[in-house]
């Protein structure tokens, strides 16, 4: 079993586990040795796998093209929108030290902020 640096994390369980293993380290009687890359399920990975490729740098490849869970894709979204309203809210923050930031209509940029997040909060809410 080898561990190439360059394999992805696995894209159904996220551990950083994967490796690449060889049929020929499950029978060692195989003359046509093949190569597939795992979410090494003896160090806590979840064990989905490649197929079975000819070379290692093939199930190299096939892992690190696999395509993501939707529930993952879904996870990372939802973080990127909170991670964009933390930012703003961060800067809105900066600016209520700065009188000149203030807008002429009365609303301060933290109030629109935290109306912002607090409507984003609802939306998930009502998700769930
Ligand atoms: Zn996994």
């Amino acid at each position: 079993m080898s561990a190439p640096p360059e394999l992805k994390p696995c894209p159904l369980c996220g551990a950083t586990v994967a490796c690449v293993i060889s049929n020929k380290d499950i029978d060692y009687d195989l003359s046509n040795e093949m190569f597939a890359a795992c979410c090494n399920a003896t160090n806590k990975g979840c064990g989905t796998h490649t197929g079975w490729q000819e070379t290692i740098a093939e199930a190299t490849d096939a892992w690190n093209t696999r395509a993501e869970s939707a529930e993952l894709t879904r996870l990372r979204a939802e973080l990127a929108e909170a991670m964009n309203l933390l930012s703003r809210a961060a800067d809105a923050l900066e600016m209520s030290y700065d009188a000149q930031e203030w807008p002429a209509n009365g609303e301060s940029s933290q109030e629109k902020v935290a109306a912002e997040i607090r409507a984003t909060l609802d939306r998930k809410g009502e998700k769930e």
